[in-house]
């Protein structure tokens, strides 16, 4: 059912899709209820659609490195909450923050875990990767990070295809702040290597303007498998015939 919605969405939007390198067609599967209620309930009827648009890159500043802020000020889930689900509740909690971020001149906000504010969880609607001792390093699931198809891509190729030591696992600031390259990922920002971080005790340059080795690497080898020009040993494209 899931899937015969998304096909046929996107075939009858084939008109939409940028051409080939110059964007994509952003696919959104959207739920929400819809029963009628005045008190607070689970909603028995809901709507279920597919929401299609041409896009192109997320950020602004395309594949520059972003400039981030890292603050305790705010937090985006709490464990045992519900932000590991893609839910629009967890957005409420992270606009107020990422506009904050924006009006002091930064791309968005880097929120640390909620019980132990030591350990970095991730973005407002990114994962963050942490390349530190040549071990690539990624917030550990427990709940309050959303689960994403890209980090997942990202460890995968990492893992499989560059043979690299990649761990789940909790990651301190000062490991943050002291490590050879940051990026995040996300299917709206692909992966988009990290700059600088502004924290509490100022700013960490990580990258000048050129992306890191290993950040380019890894967009390069996931670009590369949605477009085609690697193979896809893992199964994840979708042919949609005409
Ligand atoms: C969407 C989202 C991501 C990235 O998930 P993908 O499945 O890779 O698109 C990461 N964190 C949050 C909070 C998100 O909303």
């Amino acid at each position: 059912y899931f899937m015969d919605a998304v096909t046929s969405t996107v075939k009858d939007n084939a008109d939409f899709i940028p051409p080939f390198g110059k964007g994509s067609l952003y696919i959104r599967p959207i739920c929400f209820g819809v029963s009628k209620a005045i008190d607070v309930q689970a909603a028995t009827e809901y709507v279920f659609m597919v929401f299609t648009s041409p896009v192109g890159p997320y950020f602004k500043v395309g594949s520059r490195p972003l400039h981030l802020y890292l603050s305790d000020k705010y937090h985006r889930a709490a464990p045992k909450g519900i932000g590991n689900a893609k839910a629009i509740g967890n957005y409420s909690a992270s606009l107020y923050p990422g506009s904050v971020a924006k009006s002091k001149g930064f791309n968005d906000m880097i929120y640390v875990h909620a019980k132990n504010e030591k350990i970095i969880e991730e973005m407002g609607a990114a994962n963050l990767f942490v390349l530190s001792d040549g071990e690539l390093l990624t917030p550990k699931l427990g709940g309050s990070i959303l689960d994403g198809v890209t980090r997942d891509s990202v460890i995968t190729i990492a893992r499989d295809i560059l043979n690299l030591t990649v761990k789940e696992t909790d990651i301190e600031i000062e490991r943050l702040l002291s490590a050879d390259e940051v990026f995040c990922t996300g299917t709206a920002v692909v992966v988009t290597p990290v700059g600088s971080i502004t924290g509490l005790d100022g700013k960490h340059r990580i990258a000048d303007e050129k992306m890191g080795r290993l950040t380019f690497k890894l967009k390069e080898m996931l670009t590369g498998i949605q477009h085609e020009n690697i193979p896809d040993e893992f199964g994840w494209l979708y042919p949609i015939k005409e």
